[in-house]
């Protein structure tokens, strides 16, 4: 299917690797220039660099640290009026909530709410006045089901996710959308370092752990970011203009509600 977004412009934060690249991949696949954002140089123009040769659109290679005024500065300079924005950072660290300092809650919130909302600030109103604008909002499938030890990203995304509901509805007569992705388990080097964990904590090996985590999953394996990707160019699409305050959840069945 033609998505019927070639030609656009996209800034995907967090995108050198797992599936914020996942994304730029898929929306360079459908012939979107792409602005990527991550904080290491090297690790970001290689996927650049692999981006530009496999779909031969403009690929622009921002490092910085998104969750700073000055890395959303300049990251903005590089693509000042995207058609597309995929917000995405890092997650906060798990923990016990007993222990969380307001400094770790600072940090969560500028990463996963208040970095997002600046972006869609920064951006939407351009997107209205050209009458098109897609933006994604990576989060998590634990908005939808806490995960009991990272209280952090429960908060912190339910927060953007509150604000975006809101705003979801104010400008979709404009021809913008938001809607945010919510991952369960991805193949990627997040999931990879919580199974160690796991494992660590467990006494157990890592291929034990990660065994384990995938029994929890229906469909009996990990997303990858290619897959997440392509959802998340179908939600950039000329197609799905009528999807908006959406909180897709793409886990392989593992969230056990009906609804
Ligand atoms: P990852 O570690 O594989 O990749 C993270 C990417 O973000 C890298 O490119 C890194 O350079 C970049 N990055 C991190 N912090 C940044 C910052 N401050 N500024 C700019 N770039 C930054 O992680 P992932 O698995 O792709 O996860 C992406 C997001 O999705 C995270 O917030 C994660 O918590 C969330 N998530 C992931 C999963 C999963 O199973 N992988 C599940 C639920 C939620």
């Amino acid at each position: 299917m033609d998505m019927g977004i070639a030609g656009r412009t996209a800034l995907v934060c967090a995108a050198s690797k797992g599936l914020g690249r996942g994304c730029a991949e898929a929306l360079a696949a459908e012939g979107v220039d792409v602005t990527i954002v991550a904080r290491t140089e090297q690790t970001l123009e290689e996927t650049a660099a692999r981006i530009r040769a496999s779909a031969g659109v403009e690929v622009k290679a921002v490092a910085c640290d998104i969750t700073t005024q000055t890395g959303r500065a300049a990251a903005l300079a590089a693509c000042p009026s995207p058609d597309i924005l995929v917000n995405n950072a890092g997650g906060p660290p798990p923990g016990d909530f007993r222990k969380y300092t307001h400094e770790a809650w600072i940090a969560a919130l500028e990463a996963n709410m208040l970095t997002p909302i600046a972006l869609i600030q920064a951006t939407i109103d351009g997107m209205i006045a050209r009458g098109f604008g897609r933006i994604v909002n990576i989060t998590s499938s634990s908005v939808k089901a806490p995960i009991d030890v990272l209280g952090l990203s429960n908060g912190a995304r339910s927060g953007l996710t509150g604000f975006v509901a809101g705003v979801a509805r104010q400008v979709a007569a404009t021809g913008v959308t938001i809607n945010n992705l919510l991952p369960g388990a991805f193949d990627t080097d997040r999931i990879h370092a919580t199974i160690v964990a796991q494992a660590k904590a467990n006494h157990i090996s890592e291929d034990e752990a990660r065994a384990r985590r995938i029994q929890t999953i229906p469909a009996g394996r990990l997303g990858t970011p290619e897959e997440f990707g392509r959802a998340c160019a179908f939600l950039c699409s000329a197609h799905a203009g009528y999807i908006t305050g959406q909180n897709w959840l793409i886990d392989g069945g593992a969230y056990p509600g009906t609804y």
